[in-house]
């Protein structure tokens, strides 16, 4: 027997017809490219998404066809996820700091039709456009601009594009099944691979993300996503803010701590969303500018681990919680989010801020297992380590003109992480498979030995890679930044790690660096580093 309940499809453009119709006058904050901050509303960016989907189905693009962006997070960028998606097309964001080529790549592999861009990116896509053939449109994302015009041929300008648009344009009915939007790894190794989104998928997450138990967002918050719009759409921040009609504060392109800092204390900014290295930069600034970070209560961090360090300086000196996430690409992102349990409240304080240093445990409509070399599931015991596997609502079934076949392995996702789970399903990440150090038939994890550097006063950031070695295979290196006006030996550093860690597991060595090289999403380069000094150990 059915059930009889009314069903509609789950739609983004359901997402920002709730916000603009309910939360219309609800602010949001827009830092201008060319500089300058402009204050618009949900009302305003559901008029001109509308605006948009009308225009672009006038052009007589294709449905499902991929309209894309090199963009900052800004109030244009948001109207384009929900105008594109919301009228059929697919919005696939694409990373400004991929090589050339790789963009060049990703351009063509998606067929993208309408390229939209910010005016950061005007000589880049001068340079890529005769690479693109499938490219039949270029929008500035702001008013005419002569100059860019002589650098693009037939370059649009998104003010005009949209105002020829009608805002009472009625979307499409979709099934929530189509694909929404796209977006590519960062291709660590190989040629980028492509996750393509679903409306489902994406109304699926953003119900999850706004858990009390995971990130939850409410309509009293004032929401930062630092993470970029073209990094698993801002980890699906916009379309969280839009169902519950959370006020947002679009950074644009200024992401260094002082920034952010004014950003936060002008805006009153309740949560602020952003991998590690941007929160060291917030940190270093917030102490000089003297600000109490007043009126932020929450930040989530995820994309590489959290150092405890950073946590324990937001609790104690801000009096902000950390909430600590992880998940990839593939899983739109999220995965798993530490809150506490019920039962922690028992504890000791320290316990309790112990048991929000790792990942955390699943958010409703993730299934995670860890296995072993041969396949077989390892317990959830806390100690045993192994590949971690996932599946889910909004986990990818196979990568963009890829199969399921080619993709999963009996159904589940390998992460390419190596963690443990523990009885309550707290989940911590050991390493990167690629990235955990082998050493005489030991691993060690990287992750573990960088979290005790990072809490070093002298040191300003730190990665551990395994550099090669005669006879254990690989050992432990620490490349390291001292912090502004310290000067510490590889003496003082290493003392940081007696009686934290088993001897053997010290690193061997510390080669310091004026700053560790940062990948497209902001993540170390561990490629990079093990390209430089994985050979420092041989022949020593
Ligand atoms: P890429 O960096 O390849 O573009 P993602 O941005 O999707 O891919 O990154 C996903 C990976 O980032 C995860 O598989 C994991 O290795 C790492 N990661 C994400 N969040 C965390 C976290 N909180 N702690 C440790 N590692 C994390």
């Amino acid at each position: 027997m059915l059930g009889q309940m009314m069903t509609s499809a789950l739609t983004i453009s359901s997402l920002v017809d709730h916000a603009a119709r309910y939360h219309g006058k609800t602010e949001v904050f827009s830092v201008n490219t060319g500089g300058g901050i402009e204050t618009t509303s949900w009302g305003e960016v559901g008029a001109n998404a509308r605006r948009l989907g009308d225009v672009l189905t006038k052009l007589g693009i294709e449905p499902q066809s991929r309209c894309a962006t090199i963009a900052w997070n800004n109030r244009r960028h948001l109207e384009i996820y929900f105008g594109v998606s919301g009228a059929g097309f697919v919005c696939h964001t694409i990373n400004p700091r991929l090589f050339p080529e790789q963009l060049v790549y990703i351009i063509n592999h998606a067929e993208d039709k309408v390229l939209f861009i910010d005016a950061t990116f005007v000589p880049l896509v001068a340079a890529i456009r005769d690479k693109c053939p499938h490219l039949e449109h270029v929008v500035l994302m702001e008013g005419r601009d002569e100059e860019a015009a002589a650098k693009i041929e037939g370059l649009k300008f998104y003010d005009d594009f949209i105002a020829e648009g009608d805002a009472g344009f009625v979307w499409p009915e979709i099934d929530e099944n189509t694909a929404s939007s796209l977006c590519y790894t960062s291709g660590t190794t190989g040629n980028p691979k492509g996750v393509l989104y679903s409306h489902r998928s994406t109304v699926l997450h953003a119900f999850a993300s706004n858990l009390k138990d995971c990130i939850g967002n409410s309509a009293m918050d004032v929401v930062l996503p630092v993470v970029p719009m073209f990094h698993v759409n801002a980890w699906g921040t916009p379309y969280a803010c839009a169902m519950v009609g959370a006020r947002m504060v679009m950074p644009g392109p200024g992401l260094d701590g002082a920034s952010l800092v004014n950003l936060i204390d002008t805006y009153n900014v309740t949560t602020a969303l952003g991998v590690p290295t941007i929160w060291l930069g917030l940190l270093g600034e917030a102490e000089k500018a003297g600000s109490k970070l007043e009126s932020l209560t929450r930040t989530v961090v995820g994309g590489s681990a959290c150092p405890p360090s950073m946590i324990d300086t937001f609790r104690d000196i801000y009096n902000v919680e950390t909430i600590h996430a992880w998940g990839m690409t593939e899983m739109s992102p999220l995965g798993t989010a530490n809150q506490p349990l019920a039962k922690h409240g028992d504890l000791p304080q320290v316990e309790q801020n112990k048991l929000r240093e790792n990942q955390g445990r699943p958010v409703w409509g993730v299934e995670m297992k860890i296995v072993d070399d041969t396949g077989s599931t390892l317990p959830e015991d806390g100690e045993a380590q192994g590949d971690l596997l996932v599946r889910g609502h909004w986990v990818l079934d196979a990568y963009f003109r890829k199969t399921s076949d080619e993709t999963l392995t009996d159904g589940w996702f390998d992460t390419g992480d190596v963690a443990t789970i523990d009885p309550d399903g707290y989940l911590s990440i050991k390493d990167r498979s690629k990235d955990i150090i082998k050493s005489g038939g030991e691993w060690i994890s990287s992750v573990d030995l960088e979290n005790i550097a990072i809490a070093h006063p002298d040191l300003a950031n730190a990665a551990v890679i395994g550099a090669r070695h005669e006879k254990w295979d690989e050992r432990p290196i620490l490349i390291a930044v001292k912090a502004e006006g310290s000067d510490p030996s590889a003496a003082d550093v290493l003392a940081a790690f007696d009686d934290k860690i088993a001897k053997w597991q010290i690193p061997d060595e510390v080669v310091f660096v004026d700053a560790l090289p940062l990948g497209a999403t902001g993540k170390v380069l561990k490629r990079k580093l093990k390209e430089e000094f994985g050979e420092v150990l041989i022949g020593k």
